[in-house]
Order: structure tokens, then C-alpha cells, then sequence
């Protein structure tokens, strides 16, 4: 098969909204009226986001789903990726579950696959999301505001306590484990929640390097700083009946949950709620955006007695030595 063929056969697919998808030198898109057009990229690579025999279907789901995350993020609603991949050699069955991966997570978030690029290499996986937010409405990390409330959406610290070894958490059953590596390998994107907080969020980021570290990053972009209650966020039950301080830092400074972390004011809760409701998971208080102060940290975790909890880590850095 050739590298034409392998597209024709399966990344040639009906493309929502989209005046010319793949086959061209370039796909063309009108985005809505009054609407802006946001854009994220992430990339995927063998031995360093997965091992080079991950199964493809659920390959094919988290290169789409780690997109559609940053996206929900933005309140934005997904409608176009382009997919660059390069293979170490042509495998039909390979292909055929990734696509099928790719491609139902596609669907089922009316995404069209509008274009891309094959080539011969290392395996990786670089998709482009492309969506649409009414004009100035999208949730950005430098809004939050003093007196916010900070919520998550979901279970904060699952995807990393799938990769917990047994001996740290020996309460974890089998049945647990299996549910827990599947927040891992098959995260499911907020994009319906984001929707739902636009005009309702200051700001917002999704959870790909640890809920500390990405808090920290719109604290920065803020220029505030978060007090975080341990006692708030919300966890697998195994971490509540044994909070070591390994286990705590597994949960805060994990990464891989793609959960949603917003900030939204105070008079607001009831809206953050029905927001909640509307998509389909739980919103969590966790804490607060104070005023940045000298020397304290960007963010704060505090006991039950509001002491600060001293964490080692805080989240995933590749350039990290
Ligand atoms: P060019 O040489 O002009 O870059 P290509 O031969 O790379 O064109 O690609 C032909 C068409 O197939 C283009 O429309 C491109 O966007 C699309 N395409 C290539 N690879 C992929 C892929 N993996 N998924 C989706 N579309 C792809
Ligand atoms: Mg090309």
C-alpha cells in the first residue's frame, strides 16, 4: 500500500462543515458568523506519551481526545483536525484500529478530519484541532480574579494512580485498576462543560501535567495566586482511606486526567452547577484565587487545620532532568 492509498483508505472520511476536506493541496472552512476560530496542537510519540505496542484503537482516541481537551478548555467547540503521522512501516491492521479510534471520538463530536501528512518515520502522532467560540467568549488561563472560586470537574489524580505500582497502593483491587487505566488510556475531553461555562468561567486550563502545576499556570497568567483545601478535591475512594503523602502527591501532581479546572466567581455557584448538570459530570469546589503575595507559592495546599501540605512535585515537565 502506498502512502496515497493509506489515506484514501483510511483518513478519507465525510467531513462536517468544511467547504473541501482531504484530496487537495489545502482544506477550506468557513467558520460561523461573529464566531473566532481556536486552534491547539498536540503531539504524540512512541516511547516518551505510549509504548510502541499501545493498541492502536485507543491510540487513535487519545491523539483526538488530548485535543478536544484543550479545546473544552477554551469553551470552544470542536469542529476540525488535520492528523500528521509518521509510521515506521505500513500496517493495515495498525491503521485500520487507529482510524476506528480516531474516528469514533471524531463523530461523536461532529470533528471533521479536513486534512493531514504521512510520511515514513519514527511512530508519531500529530493531530491539529481547529473549533469555534462566539467572538471574545472563550475561557482563558489570564482571567481568573481574585475572590474565584476554583472547581474541577470529574476525579482528579485517576490516570496517575493508574500507573501507581501495587505496592504503593495495595488497596487498589484488580476491577479498580482496570477502570483506572482506562482514564489513562481513553481520557473522555469536557468539550460539553466548557461549552456550558462560557459566560459563567473567568478562566480555565485542562489537567495534562498535574492539577497543581496547571492551576499554576493560570495563577501565573493571572497574576493571582490559589489556596487549595486537600480535603475538597475530589478522589478515587482508595485515596481518601489512605492519604499518604506519596499518595497525595500522586493525585495533585499527576498528570493525564484531562479534567477541566476553572475558576468562576463566587456568586456564580449556582450557574457552575447547571453547567455541571447540563454536561453530564460533577463540579467540584476546591478552593479559592487569592492576591499574589511575595514569597508564597503560586499554589497553596492546605490541611483540614489550613496548614500548607509541602508537596516534592508538582506536575510533569519533559525538559525536566
Ligand atoms: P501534499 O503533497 O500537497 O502535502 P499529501 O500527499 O501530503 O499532499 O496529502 C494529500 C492529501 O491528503 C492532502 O489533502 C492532505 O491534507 C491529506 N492527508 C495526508 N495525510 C493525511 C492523514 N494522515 N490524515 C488525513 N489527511 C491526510
Ligand atoms: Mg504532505
Amino acid at each position: 500500500m502506498n502512502e496515497f492509498e493509506v489515506i484514501r483508505r483510511f483518513f478519507t472520511h465525510h467531513a462536517p462543515h468544511t467547504v473541501l476536506g482531504v484530496g487537495d493541496d489545502a482544506a477550506i472552512v468557513r467558520p460561523a458568523a461573529r464566531s473566532e476560530v481556536v486552534i491547539s496542537a498536540d503531539m504524540l510519540v512512541a516511547g516518551r506519551h505510549f509504548l510502541p505496542d499501545a493498541d492502536p484503537r485507543l491510540l487513535g482516541h487519545k491523539s483526538l481526545a488530548v485535543n478536544l481537551s484543550d479545546l473544552a478548555a477554551m469553551g470552544a467547540t470542536p469542529r476540525w483536525a488535520t492528523l500528521a503521522l509518521a509510521l515506521p512501516r505500513v500496517d493495515a491492521h495498525w491503521l485500520a484500529a487507529f482510524a476506528r479510534g480516531f474516528m469514533a471520538l471524531a463523530r461523536k463530536h461532529g470533528v471533521a478530519l479536513i486534512g493531514g501528512d504521512t510520511t515514513r518515520g519514527p511512530l508519531t502522532i500529530s493531530v491539529q484541532i481547529m473549533g469555534e467560540v462566539p467572538r471574545g467568549q472563550a475561557l482563558r488561563r489570564d482571567a481568573a480574579k481574585t475572590g474565584d472560586d476554583v472547581w474541577v470537574s470529574g476525579r482528579i489524580g485517576e490516570a496517575a494512580l493508574a500507573l501507581s505500582t501495587t505496592a504503593h497502593t495495595p488497596r487498589i483491587t484488580a476491577r479498580e485498576r482496570t477502570r483506572l487505566r482506562l482514564r489513562l488510556d481513553a481520557p473522555t475531553p469536557r468539550i460539553a462543560l466548557g461549552e456550558a461555562l462560557r459566560r459563567v468561567a473567568h478562566s480555565a486550563i485542562d489537567i495534562s501535567d498535574g492539577l497543581i502545576a496547571d492551576l499554576e499556570h493560570i495563577c501565573e497568567r493571572s497574576h493571582v495566586s490559589a489556596d487549595i483545601e486537600w480535603a475538597r478535591v475530589p478522589v478515587a475512594r482508595v485515596v481518601r482511606h489512605d492519604a499518604s503523602r506519596n499518595l497525595i502527591e500522586t493525585v495533585l501532581a499527576g498528570g493525564d486526567d484531562y479534567e477541566l479546572c476553572f475558576t468562576a466567581p463566587a456568586a456564580r455557584r449556582n450557574a457552575v452547577e447547571r453547567a455541571g448538570r447540563a454536561a453530564r459530570i460533577a463540579v467540584t469546589r476546591i478552593g479559592r484565587i487569592v492576591r499574589r503575595a511575595k514569597r508564597t507559592p503560586l499554589v497553596r495546599v492546605l490541611d483540614a487545620a489550613g496548614n500548607a501540605i509541602e508537596l516534592r512535585r508538582t506536575g510533569y515537565d519533559h525538559f525536566r532532568e
